[in-house]
């Protein structure tokens, strides 16, 4: 058995395997299935009929609901989506006892799989009221330590804010901290925040203030320290690829500790060959800006920059709408500069010590790449600080071990290699990183 035993990027929910989701709505009258089934036909152009499969819990049922949950294909962000809705209709964030009851049985799992510590991330709908929001993260903390109780410190849960990627975030994040000052529990269970969800139309420069003021807090109170988790470059439908390494770049410059999955950070830029993809002025005159700013190191690490001609398109472009779609073809000459980038990039993250969760079947799934091309490979050979993790392992059927075996199956079967991927995770862990212990 490989030793990997701590998994650093969880989403809470999206760990519920199947039976026991099947189980629970089961147990359940009335669950309106309106949302989820008409968000599904949308996406899969089929309208499953929810309240005649639950009709009879039989085996042939339960499997049926396994295709509607499970991503077992490449999807689309928003397929993506409407599966993890099943989630959503099912269970109750209202219901406390129901909420412990999953942190207890998602500890359980991974404990019987042969995990001692878990990071779970855990993002609140944007309807949340303030009371509910803090009795839910008592409520959570509070499982997650009284699980590690009754396992003698035998398995490890820690939580993760993900905070909105709106103005919201600001909210949250003060929310956390009024209920981290207010419940033991939260404040000792609560070990980093996170970004996640939809990544298009967020750029990390937004982030920017909020990761200041985390970091600030960081210092004044280090018992209570708070690692940032980012979710960056994992989708990037609406800029090229040159405009994801950079978002990847700036996150882990304003200060981000680990990022999630970064696949623009690592995929063979040639795959795109001859592709077309639009962006808008505003992204290409960020880029621009970046790469005027980081004019020497980008030239060290072998990328051409013209600096008068670039001088002449920002000028050019600042007449226009921000907004307005600038269209383009990737052609051979650019996609081999966005490799030297993706070098520089990863230089830095070496260099400063910030850490890549990569996880292979998410990344396979929902960033519908082939095993080749997964940006592990080149995270490996750059000597990354990596860390194998398995995201939604009940959605993907999977666990981390079955994810470790990909790696060595499809990356490395290095044993040294696989070992330090290993103790990676636990270097990594966020009360760590984030300075508190
Ligand atoms: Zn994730």
């Amino acid at each position: 058995m490989l030793p990997f035993d701590h998994d650093l990027h969880l989403h809470l929910y999206g760990c519920l395997p199947a039976r026991m989701l099947w189980e629970t709505a089961h147990t359940k009258q009335n669950i309106d299935w309106d949302f989820f089934e008409t968000e599904f036909e949308q996406q899969f152009a089929i309208r499953p009929d929810m309240n005649r499969l639950l009709q009879e819990p039989s085996e042939e049922n339960f499997i049926r609901f396994c295709e509607l949950y499970t991503v077992s294909e490449p999807v689309t962000f928003a397929q993506f989506q409407a599966k993890f809705n099943l989630i959503i209709a099912i269970m109750e964030l209202r219901d406390l006892a129901e909420v412990a009851d999953v942190v207890q049985k998602v500890c359980q799992t991974h404990l019987q799989q042969g995990i001692q510590y878990a990071e779970y991330r855990m993002l609140f709908p944007p309807w949340i009221e303030e009371s509910l929001m803090l009795q839910l993260l008592h409520t959570i903390c509070e499982a997650l330590s009284s699980f590690e109780q009754t396992t003698h410190q035998e398995f490890e849960g820690r939580l993760s804010l993900s905070l909105p990627r709106t103005q919201q975030g600001e909210v949250h994040y003060e929310w956390l901290r009024y209920a981290m000052e207010r419940f033991p529990a939260v404040a000792q269970m609560t070990t980093s925040v996170d970004f996640c969800f939809i990544e298009e139309g967020f750029p990390p420069k937004d982030q920017q203030a909020l990761f200041q003021r985390i970091l600030k807090d960081n210092e004044k109170n280090p018992q209570q320290a708070l690692a940032i988790l980012y979710h960056v470059g994992e989708s990037f439908e609406d800029k090229g690829l040159e405009s994801a390494v950079r978002w990847v770049h700036q996150a882990a410059i304003i200060g981000a500790h680990r990022l999630g999955h970064a696949i623009a950070l690592g995929i063979p830029p040639k795959r795109y060959l001859g592709e077309t993809y639009s962006e808008s002025v505003e992204e290409r005159l960020d880029q621009i800006e970046y790469d005027l700013s980081n004019r020497e190191g980008l030239q060290n690490a072998g990328v051409h920059i013209n600096p008068e001609k670039l001088l002449s398109e920002q000028h050019q472009l600042q007449g226009k709408n921000k907004t307005e779609r600038i269209q383009k073809t990737y052609d051979l000459f650019q996609l081999e500069q966005i490799q030297l980038r993706q070098n520089y990039v990863m230089n830095y993250l070496r260099d400063h010590n910030v850490c890549v969760e990569s996880c292979p079947t998410s990344n396979l799934r929902i960033g519908r790449i082939e095993n080749v091309e997964h940006p592990l490979h080149r995270f490996l050979q750059a000597n990354l600080p990596v860390v194998i993790a398995s995201d939604d392992p009940g959605l993907f059927d999977t666990t981390l071990q079955q994810e470790a075996k990909w790696v060595s199956q499809y990356v490395t079967n290095s044993e040294e290699t696989l070992h330090s991927l290993a103790q990676n995770a636990k270097k990594f862990r966020s009360e760590i990183i984030s300075g508190r212990l």
